[in-house]
């Protein structure tokens, strides 16, 4: 709606069509001639790398010059990781490209309206306090965080709950390219500058924006480095990345324990509240979206890839690079990365001690004491009758026990870590889409 009311001002108009992409360009091309496509180079899901190259075909056969424009720091046809962090720096600092004054709009083209979702197959949404869309709202989003919200970033954005206001929240708008990831990099390079002036000059300035910003523009780099292992690698929105690993759990997907893990219902107090505040919200902090992983791929034993398109279902920011990257690295099966597997309990004591995020999202533990918070099921039965929170009624039993899960998933992941393969299929994996800093840190 914005887009359209912003393209109006400027003497354009949005035109909107429903369709697959080649039938509705024939029917714009039949109507207008037009001889240029333009569009914006996507790191795209299986689904839309099918399309692409229907549309590629549909332009030839037609004449039509097609261009895709890229978006990021990722590069297509990447033929070596070495020098990719250069490559990035050198598009991060390309001149912004300005929006046009006045813009000329199809003539004869029927600007169509804008679908309603169950037109376009979608069910109506269970996000109750989801972000707003719109360029306007992701500069402002931006805005504040650099010059505000941000300060305590660093050691504020592990926690749901200092970060639902310390993180900057621009990944929706990333993903959905209302603001780009080289105008957040430039006006982060230009806060940077801004702080560094006021410390030389004595300017009165917190101390912590310095490490904040410097940790902000680290994952801006991330970004891109997670979606060019996508795009050099697009097979592994469906396989492990290292093929070692598979088989590993492919045959012990269990619906049951699944379903309890969407529905949020785990009876782990950290699991279930941010699959809740997922869905009413579509967004979570990295540290809790890795331990919603972390418990589904190692205590619950499922295959990542269920696990990840139900999440992508409801993420707000839903991005297939950095997802399926993350996804196939929290569930430990890349190989080159450090085994993590969280205690949904250690994260209440040190994310969320008071439980004010806890009982926010899961409001049957509203009256269960501090102490019991982590792990409500050791309640004393006569105290879980006192607070009102009876367990296997109330509030879901633990669908596994940690201690006995956390451990035999360690050996598991132990015992295939060690066999030749794998450490041979690591080094491939490293070879392939590994960080170059981390591996010249490493031989350092
Ligand atoms: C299993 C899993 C799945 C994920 N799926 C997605 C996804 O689909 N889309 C998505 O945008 N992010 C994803 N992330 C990364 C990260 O959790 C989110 O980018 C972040 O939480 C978004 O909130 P923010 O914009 O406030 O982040 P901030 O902390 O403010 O970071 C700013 C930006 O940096 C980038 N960024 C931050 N952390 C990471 C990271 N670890 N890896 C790559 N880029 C990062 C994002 O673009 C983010 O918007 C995933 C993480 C995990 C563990």
């Amino acid at each position: 709606m914005e887009l359209r009311e912003e393209l109006r001002a400027r003497g354009g108009e949005l035109v909107v069509r429903v369709g697959e992409v080649p039938d509705v360009l024939e029917e714009l091309w039949k109507g207008t001639g037009f001889k240029n496509l333009w569009s914006h180079e996507e790191t795209g899901n299986f689904r839309t790398f099918r399309r692409d190259k229907e549309v590629k075909s549909w332009s030839e056969g037609r004449g039509v010059e097609w261009q895709e424009i890229p978006q990021t720091g990722v590069v297509r046809g990447l033929k070596s990781r070495d020098g990719w962090s250069s490559l990035w720096k050198r598009r991060m600092a390309q001149p912004l490209t300005g929006t046009p004054e006045r813009i000329k709009p199809a003539s004869g083209v029927d600007s169509g309206h804008l679908p309603e979702p169950r037109e376009v197959g979608l069910e109506e949404t269970t996000k109750v306090n989801a972000q707003k869309g719109g360029t306007k709202l992701a500069w402002e989003t931006m805005q504040s965080f650099l010059l505000e919200r941000g300060v305590g970033y660093r050691k504020e954005m592990s926690s749901p709950l200092t970060g639902e206001t310390s993180c900057s929240r621009l990944s929706p708008y990333l993903a959905w390219g209302n603001i780009s990831v080289r105008e957040v990099f430039q006006s982060t390079r230009d806060r940077v500058m801004d702080v560094r002036c006021a410390k030389e000059e004595g300017r009165p300035l917190d101390k912590r924006w310095a490490q904040s910003l410097s940790s902000f523009e680290g994952r801006l780099r991330w970004h891109c480095h997670f979606m060019q292992k996508f795009e050099d690698e697009p097979e592994i929105e469906f396989e492990n990345m290292n093929r070692a690993y598979d088989g590993l759990r492919e045959n012990e997907f269990r619906t049951d324990r699944f379903e309890a893990w969407c529905r949020g219902e785990t009876g782990y107090p950290m699991v279930d509240a941010c699959m809740r505040a997922l869905h009413q919200t579509g967004w979570i902090n990295f540290r809790m979206r890795a331990m919603l992983v972390s418990f589904a791929s190692y205590h619950l034993w499922l295959h990542w890839r269920q696990t990840a398109v139900f999440l992508a279902r409801h993420f707000l920011d839903y991005e297939p690079g950095i997802h399926f990257s993350q996804f196939q690295m929290q569930s430990g099966v890349t190989g080159i990365n450090t085994l993590r597997i969280y205690s949904p309990a250690k994260q209440v004591a040190d994310q969320d001690p008071d439980g004010v995020f806890l009982r926010r999202f899961c409001p049957e533990l509203e009256g269960v004491p501090k102490v019991y918070l982590a792990e409500p099921h050791r309640m004393p039965g006569v105290l879980q009758h006192k607070v009102g929170c009876q367990i296997g009624k109330d509030y879901p039993r633990p669908i596994v026990m940690h201690r006995e899960a956390y451990a035999l998933a360690r050996q598991r992941m132990g015992e295939i870590r060690k066999r030749p393969e794998v450490r041979a299929e690591s080094f491939k994996v490293q070879e392939r889409h590994g960080s170059r800093r981390r591996a010249r840190r490493r031989s350092r």
